[in-house]
């Protein structure tokens, strides 16, 4: 389990509190900041928000770095992150704010679903999904709305598979999809033992082709960057082969033979692949990856090898390829505030109806619903004018 190594949860509360640090607060000073100082701050309380949006609610407590005399507002680019991960513009249906003296605290509600709303609204919020598809010629990321459409979609359709429950629940079958891989005017390249440098190919990109030139000499870095999103994008969608080596005008230029060599091409290529996190509604299991097969074909300038041109054909995938886990968070005293791994993310964004999550809090030992039962009562507890703010949050939620 992967534990935030800089949000640090209050122990003694009843109710959730993760002591974030110290942040920059307002718009004015926030803007003098540096970029990648900001960058961080506003990372890290996205996180801790996230992480109470899907744990029931509870309050984040941030020591100001700048001293203000009068009330400041959060700043918008804090404000931003936090509109982007409930998806809504209406901030304040989830979070309110109190600043005190240098203390600024955001209370969080519980990220509720009703269930009117629970078909179109992802059951949990996160800063990611790692979930790509193809969008004529582009890999597109899907936000949690897509990616928790995507998830029903692919189970729903696992449902009314046909008995053999092994086969793939894609609207296409799989011969279908092999045949169309195949029929592909890539697939006659994807088979060429030589090709020339600087020869132009006879189609462009599409949903199903990507091109990608190499433009530097770490290659294999370069490799590692690209390739799980494009495998995970062309795998949800309809498959497709990704060329690297090709630049958007469809002229081969390889790789330089010196930058790298076909083995370890290959191998970086297996090794990413293997990596990327699968799930699966249907009887697979963990078992069945993304399947796909990599060519690294020769590339001849006057009569010499110059370098390689590598293609990966990618196949339709039966349920939902990852570039990476997802990215959301939870919080729980024991535990602190960690990432959900690609399983338990999937089955908290379609397997849990939002009763059930509500049966669950309650049998909390913790009040964690009171957060959205009475929300302003339990703010009126939490703040009492007193020095330390984490000595004040501690004992005030502890009587
Ligand atoms: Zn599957």
């Amino acid at each position: 389990m992967e534990t935030h190594p800089s949000l640090e949860v209050k122990g003694s509360c009843p109710d959730l509190t993760i002591y974030a640090g110290e942040v920059t607060i307002g718009e004015e000073d926030r803007n003098k900041m540096d970029p990648k100082k900001r960058k961080l701050e506003k990372t890290r309380i996205t996180e801790a928000a996230c992480a109470l949006l899907n744990s029931g609610g509870g309050l984040i407590a941030l020591q100001m770095t700048n001293k203000s005399e009068h009330p400041v507002e959060m700043g918008q680019d804090l404000e931003k992150s936090l509109r982007e991960l409930i998806m809504s513009s209406n901030i304040q249906a989830f979070f309110e704010t109190k600043q005190q003296e240098d203390k600024f605290y955001i209370f969080i509600k519980s990220w509720s679903c009703n269930p009117e709303d629970g078909s179109t609204k992802p059951r949990i919020c996160s800063l990611g999904s790692s979930l790509y598809c193809r969008s004529l010629t582009s890999k597109v990321a899907m936000d949690s709305r897509e990616a928790f459409e995507f998830l029903k979609d692919k189970k729903a359709s696992i449902k009314y598979s046909p008995t053999d429950d092994r086969a793939p629940p894609t609207k296409i079958p799989r011969a279908t999809c092999q045949n169309s891989l195949e029929s592909n005017p890539a697939f006659e390249i994807f088979q060429s033992k030589k090709l020339e440098y600087g020869q132009r190919l006879l189609f462009s990109e599409s949903p199903s082709i990507e091109f990608k030139q190499f433009s530097t000499k770490h290659v294999q870095e370069y490799m590692k960057n690209i390739i799980p999103e494009y495998i995970s994008a062309f795998a949800n969608t309809q498959g497709g082969y990704l060329f690297i080596g090709v630049d958007d005008k469809s002229i081969i230029l390889g790789c330089p033979k010196d930058n790298v060599d076909r083995d370890s091409l290959k191998t970086v290529v297996n090794e990413t692949i293997s990596k990327l996190p699968v799930f699966h509604f249907c009887s697979s299991k963990d078992k069945d990856k993304v399947s796909y097969e990599t060519r690294v074909i020769d590339v001849f300038q006057e009569g010499n090898l110059y370098g390689y041109l590598c293609v990966i054909k990618v196949e339709p995938f039966c349920c939902a390829v990852f570039s990476e886990a997802p990215v959301s968070w939870m919080v729980d005293k024991e535990k602190g505030v960690y990432r959900l791994n690609t399983e338990e993310w999937v089955h908290m964004m379609v397997d849990v109806d939002p009763g059930k999550r509500r049966e669950v809090f309650l049998l909390c030992p913790f009040p964690l619903l009171r957060a959205s039962v009475s929300f302003t009562l339990w703010k009126s507890e939490f703040i009492t004018p007193t020095e330390n703010h984490t000595e004040e949050v501690d004992k005030s939620g502890c009587n």
